[in-house]
């Protein structure tokens, strides 16, 4: 199926689901050999990372635990703009190595304050793994060391991503078709 309808917008197949295999491939040898021996704590980003952060630890064949947190965002005060706060994390991360895994990055604003939440437990190390990042709409500084799939700046779905809560169970990558 190339074209799908989800709600008012159609979308077009982007990225197959053999290419998005590929590339998951490619990044649990890369995040493989730079943990191992490290026991690393994977923290899935809800409700979007779930396929991601499933699809990557099992091929993971490294020491490793995995658990899922939530962001809540909420407006604060007109200087403090969009608040936002990690909901779940129960491990302590004091002194281990965290890897975070999105769904997607696009400006960078969620995972900057997923990292300035973080920092507040005094991790070893903490690194973003991405299975789609938007470079050309991207405004932070902080690195997004691995990235499965770089994708020009439109709007995607599948793979985990939603439109207004459809669409996470698409294989593949789909894009919104211009009108
Ligand atoms: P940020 O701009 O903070 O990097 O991304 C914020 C959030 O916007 C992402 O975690 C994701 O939930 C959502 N988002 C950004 N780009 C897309 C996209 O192309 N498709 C979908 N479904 N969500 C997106």
């Amino acid at each position: 199926m190339s074209r799908i309808q989800l709600h008012d917008k159609t979308f077009d197949l982007f990225i197959s689901e053999a290419e998005v295999n590929r590339a998951i491939d490619k990044l649990a040898l890369e995040i493989g050999r730079k943990y191992d021996g490290k026991r690393p704590l994977f923290l899935g980003v809800l409700n979007g990372a779930f396929f991601f952060a499933a699809e990557l630890v099992k091929r993971l064949d490294i020491e490793c635990e995995i658990s899922f947190v939530k962001v809540a965002s909420y407006h604060g005060t007109s200087s403090s703009g969009t608040v936002t706060q990690l909901i779940g994390l129960t491990e302590r991360i004091e002194g281990r190595h965290v890897v975070v895994l999105e769904d997607i990055v696009d400006t960078g604003g969620t995972v900057e304050n997923i990292m300035a939440s973080l920092a507040e437990h005094h991790p070893a190390s903490v690194s973003i793994a991405a299975l789609l990042f938007k470079p050309s709409a991207y405004k932070k500084t902080i690195p997004i060391e691995h990235v499965a799939l770089e994708i020009p700046n439109a709007f995607v779905v599948g793979s985990g991503l939603d439109h207004d809560g459809l669409g996470r169970n698409l294989r593949g990558i789909y894009r919104i078709t211009e009108n």
